[in-house]
């Protein structure tokens, strides 16, 4: 079996001690193991900082975004076999490892294409230049260069590819060395891609390292200059922010946690009309696609209480038409969760919403097409309802990370429907689906203080739109609260996190000098 290793300081290193197994969770087939025991973390951010910054930093960001260009044209290359390994390794349908291949290389794009458009500079000017004396002379200017340090990423299970591409196609661009930290069970396609990158010699030594395995000690050895990437779970979220080297050293760190995102529709959409179709088309697409393992799923379905039993049936229908099982095989339409522990935390999650209200759909025993009898991780879809006005504090409270949502009716009133998708305190995207500009209105301006991003459905947009559950580069990804008030991507904004905002203030004429723009 493949023992996976880790890049560090320029060489595949492989790590010592207890080794975990990773399967393939549509089957339970060892697929390669992983053992993160003896490896010199702190030797390899040393090493980040020595030589992949000042290489980067040696470069404009056209050339950076160069470099981004090169990462998106090497996955390209070698589509079809990391599609082939997250079906194998991810238990994905080849829809949903598109989902994940496909958005790293086409974040990587649209990076190198900011790199290319903000052209041969190394300072990104920050806003307009402000008179500060009486004179112009007396000039003042934002502006922002790379951090001296390293960023540190560490991803979560559900997406290994995109994770890490998304992510280090901002630092690498910024202008900052990474370390990037894949989950354990999902390692095999980062260090896939990781292979793949090496052996392009695309990027300058030091500028991206993988660390497979658990993290150690790798937080402990942070600096001032440094900055850590997280996502995954809110509980690890609070970790990494409690360390005293992060707290000590005013580490930044930016946490992409949990999330009850919402749906809403509006009471003047009724069944049958397109806008209707799409809601429901959207809400299942979000239960099912990647097993409702995506941190922007769908997971309350807030509906007027009028059409909230039609709905219920429609999500019915359409659910138990999706073919569960292995996604190796023809038809399948949704395949495992990630582990073992993943499905029986699933399951578990699925009866504490249950309590809230009614299980109309789910069921424990899962008929998967494909799997070998008795293996697999899998979890069929379930939906469950509320009563309109139920207290439901799993459902507003408890993220459950699986092909599961509830019907939440709510009266149709604008003000009822955010104060209900507010109660889960902070949440990466909502949405609204909605012909009617004054409800629409109302409710969006109710969402946003709590969301990073407000999805506004509607047929007008149908042909064009991935639907809500979709990140997309040139939109910031993110929420307050639950979501863990952090913030990537959004175009030029995703870099700011990399980099230093410095004012200058001082005679005109030498600011432009060195920021270069006298005309
Ligand atoms: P997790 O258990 O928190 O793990 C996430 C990452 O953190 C993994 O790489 C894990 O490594 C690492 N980790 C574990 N303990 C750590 C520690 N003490 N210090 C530093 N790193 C540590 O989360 P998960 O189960 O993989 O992911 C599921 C969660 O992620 C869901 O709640 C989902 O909502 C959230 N998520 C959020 C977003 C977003 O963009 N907001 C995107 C995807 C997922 P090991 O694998 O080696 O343990």
């Amino acid at each position: 079996m493949t023992r996976l290793k880790s890049h560090l300081e320029g060489r595949w290193v492989g790590g010592t001690g207890p080794a975990e197994t990773l399967l393939n969770p549509a089957t339970e087939e060892p697929l390669a193991s992983v053992a993160a025991g003896g490896l010199d973390r702190a030797s390899a951010l040393a090493f980040a900082r020595a030589k992949g910054g000042p290489a980067l930093r040696a470069m404009t960001l056209a050339e950076r975004g160069a470099l981004v260009k090169a990462m998106a044209d090497t996955l390209s290359a070698h589509r079809n076999e990391l599609l082939d390994l997250a079906v194998t390794s991810g238990g994905n349908t080849r829809g949903d490892a598109k989902f994940d291949v496909d958005g790293a290389i086409f974040t990587l794009s649209a990076y190198a294409d900011l790199g290319r458009s903000l052209g041969d500079t190394k300072v990104l000017l920050d806003g307009e230049g402000v008179q500060l004396g009486r004179t112009p002379r007396f000039h003042g200017q934002h502006v922002s260069v790379p951090r001296h340090g390293v960023a540190v990423h560490i991803n979560a299970f559900n997406f290994p590819a995109w994770g890490l591409a998304e992510k280090a196609a901002c630092a690498l661009l910024a202008g900052m060395p990474v370390v990037s930290k894949p989950a354990t069970s999902s390692a095999l396609v980062a260090h896939r891609i990781m292979e793949l990158l090496v052996d392009a010699k695309s990027l300058p030594e030091g500028a991206l390292q993988l660390l497979v395995g658990g993290v150690g000690d790798l937080l402990d050895h942070l600096g001032p200059q440094d900055v850590v990437a997280f996502t995954g779970s809110s509980e690890t979220g609070i970790k990494i922010r409690s360390l005293a080297q992060v707290i000590r050293h005013s580490v930044r760190v930016n946490v992409e946690a949990d999330s009850l995102n919402a749906a809403l529709l509006g009471p003047d959409v009724n069944p049958g009309d397109e806008t209707y179709e799409l809601f429901v088309k959207d809400v299942v697409r979000d239960m099912t696609q990647k097993a409702g393992q995506k941190c922007t799923a769908i997971r309350r379905v807030l509906v007027p209480a009028a059409v909230a039993d039609r709905l219920r049936d429609d999500l019915v229908d359409r659910l138990s038409d999706i073919v569960v099982g292995n996604p190796a095989h023809e038809g399948v339409r949704m395949g495992p969760v990630a582990t073992a522990a993943q499905r029986d935390d699933v399951r578990e999650g699925i009866s504490a919403l249950a309590r809230d209200g009614r299980l109309v759909l789910g069921s424990a025993e899962v008929d998967a097409v494909g799997a070998p009898p008795g293996k697999g991780f899998y979890v069929s879809p379930a939906l469950v309802e509320l009563e309109e006005g139920a207290e439901a504090p799993a459902v507003h409270g408890r993220e459950v990370f699986g092909p599961v949502a509830t019907i939440v009716p709510y009266s149709g009133r604008a003000d009822d429907a955010a104060t209900i998708a507010a109660r889960g305190q902070g949440g990466l995207v909502s949405s609204v689906y909605s012909e009617d500009p004054a409800f629409t209105t109302e409710v969006v301006l109710g969402l946003a203080p709590y969301h990073g991003r407000v999805f506004l459905g509607s047929a007008k947009i149908a042909e064009q739109s991935p639907g809500p559950g979709t990140v997309l580069p040139q939109l910031v990804h993110g929420g307050p609260g639950r979501a863990g008030g952090g913030e990537e991507l959004g175009g030029v904004r995703g870099l700011a996190f990399y980099r230093q905002r410095v004012a200058l203030e001082g005679s005109r004429p030498m600011i432009e000098k060195l920021t270069g723009t006298k005309a």
